[in-house]
């Protein structure tokens, strides 16, 4: 008896001890793994001359735990602006050459004890201690600029050059904790991007307006798209010449349970460094395709036209028109009905991805357009080489009459008509733009004058009623 029991106890603690050592030896190799994978990253990002990120992390986290709060440091977060334009034109192999002599440039002229690491691919975090003010701070901010800006050779008689754009937040104003710091940096650099290239912007509360701004948005967006927080809504285009429906523009919108209502500018930006855009983009499709079939069902007579917008990096994406057409096939239709609206055109001259995928579109059947054309009308010799089916006319063309404006319109609608391609007026806004748009010809017309971008339901009711008909109404309230 007591030898059966030792027995089966000796059995218990030998499967035991076996248990114990296969979890500990599988919890081993998944951290050794993690590590190797970890450390490989790093690798593939360290730039001779500069600090790892997680030892510039950890460098910033330390001092923060040492300073108090009477205490100012200030940081940088550098982005290189066209880096993708160098990839494209020498690639990948020359640029990353090019962008180690940028960085490492900086780094050797950066002030006594400054720390500078490569945050992620084109991205800098430079940490500047209390020894150093704000001024130093802003004055380093230009010399770098310059620095980015300083052709760099690749080869004997080619240089590149590349400008950059800079967020700087400070310590503790901005922030008391690394991540917070991160947060304030990431919209100091989107507002100094906005401001166009090569400049640089310091953090302020405006850019968390009132309505939240976007320092939540990078945790708030994917619970967002799981609780279904994102909407279309759609701005109406008129055709005046026929005094019927043409199409709508889908407008996307968050339904931000703290924040209310927010408009794409809010978190696009946002959306574009998460990658969380080109679920926008797929999302935005079946939206469409689906409120499309609604309207057929409900008005088979009206053929309407949806545009939805795509921003370039959602066309840097090479999967992007045979995912959009699969969408669309799903539900037994071919994609004339959507037409995709590309903004910054210029980029599609440099940038082959874009190029391909928008001659790939335009194969598969989706309609494209340009949009917020501008009164840049040499811009029209690039638009000759495009595979464009309409060009939308931006607001503020229209906004002031004059000589100018109305010989460029003129240039621009006949190079439209030999080109067979449409003109779109948007940011209709008054009587008076009306006019002036459909004295220079123009047929198709969006803006708060028809209506204010609105809902599937409120687009159905909108045609319904065939509102456009009734001009101006009494709801227009401006952004
Ligand atoms: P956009 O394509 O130029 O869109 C027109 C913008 O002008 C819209 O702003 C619209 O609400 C506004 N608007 C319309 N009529 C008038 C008017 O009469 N007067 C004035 N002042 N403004 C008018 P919104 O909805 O805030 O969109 C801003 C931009 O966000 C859009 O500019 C578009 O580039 C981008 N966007 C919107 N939805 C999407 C999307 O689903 N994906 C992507 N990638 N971008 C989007
Ligand atoms: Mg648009």
């Amino acid at each position: 008896m007591f030898l059966q029991m030792t027995d089966e106890t000796y059995m218990m603690i030998f499967f035991g001890v076996i248990i114990v050592t296969i979890a500990v030896t599988t919890i081993l190799i998944f951290r050794v793994r993690k590590e190797k994978r970890r450390f490989k990253e790093e690798q593939a990002i360290i730039l001779e001359g500069l600090l790892t990120k997680t030892a510039l992390v950890s460098s910033i986290n330390t001092y923060l735990a040492k300073i108090t709060s009477d205490i100012a440091f200030s940081l940088l977060y550098i982005d290189i602006d066209n880096y993708a334009d160098i990839i494209n034109a020498f690639g990948n192999k020359d640029a990353v050459r090019a962008l180690e002599k940028v960085a490492y440039h900086i780094s050797h002229n950066l002030p006594k004890r400054v720390q500078m690491a490569n945050y992620k691919s084109t991205q800098f975090l430079i940490f500047m201690r209390s020894e150093y003010d704000r001024f130093q701070c802003l004055e380093l901010a230009k010399n770098i600029l310059a620095i980015i800006k300083k052709p760099v050779k690749i080869y004997h008689d080619i240089s590149v050059q590349f400008t950059g754009s800079i967020g700087i937040c400070f310590y503790p104003a901005h922030g008391r904790k690394f991540n917070q710091l991160m947060n304030s940096l990431q919209l100091a650099l989107q507002s100094a991007k906005k401001q166009g290239n090569n400049n640089f912007a310091v953090y302020s509360s405006t850019m968390t307006d009132g309505r939240g701004g976007d320092v939540e948005y990078h945790y708030d967006i994917k619970k967002a798209m799981e609780n279904k927080e994102f909407e279309l809504y759609y701005q109406p285009i008129i055709n005046v010449a026929t005094n019927q429906i043409f199409g709508a523009e889908a407008l996307v919108r968050w339904n931000h349970p703290k924040h209310g209502v927010l408009t794409p500018v809010q978190f696009i930006n946002t959306m574009e460094q998460t990658g969380d855009i080109n679920w926008i983009g797929t999302w935005g499709v079946e939206s469409l395709t689906q409120e499309y079939l609604e309207l057929k069902k409900r008005f088979p007579d009206n053929a309407v036209l949806f545009n939805m917008n795509l921003s370039p990096k959602q066309m840097m994406e090479e999967t992007l028109p045979q995912e959009f057409l699969k969408i669309v096939r799903k539900y037994n239709l071919t994609p004339d009905f959507i037409c995709l609206e590309i903004s910054d055109f210029s980029l599609a001259e440099k940038t082959s991805i874009i190029k391909q995928n928008l001659y790939s579109l335009k194969k598969v059947g989706f309609k494209l357009a340009i949009n917020g054309f501008g009164l840049d009308y040499t811009a029209l010799s690039a638009l000759e080489r495009m595979p464009i089916d309409i060009i939308k006319l931006d607001r503020h063309f229209f906004e002031n009459e004059s000589f100018i404006n109305t010989k460029i319109a003129d240039l621009i609608i006949d190079f439209a008509r030999k080109h067979r391609m449409m003109i779109i007026s948007e940011g209709i806004e008054t009587e008076e733009m009306l006019k002036m748009v459909c004295d220079l010809g123009i047929d198709l017309v969006q803006g708060y004058y028809f209506s204010q971008p609105v809902l599937a339901d409120n687009l159905r009711e909108y045609i319904e009623g065939a509102k456009w008909k009734k001009g101006n109404d009494e709801e227009i309230v401006l952004n």
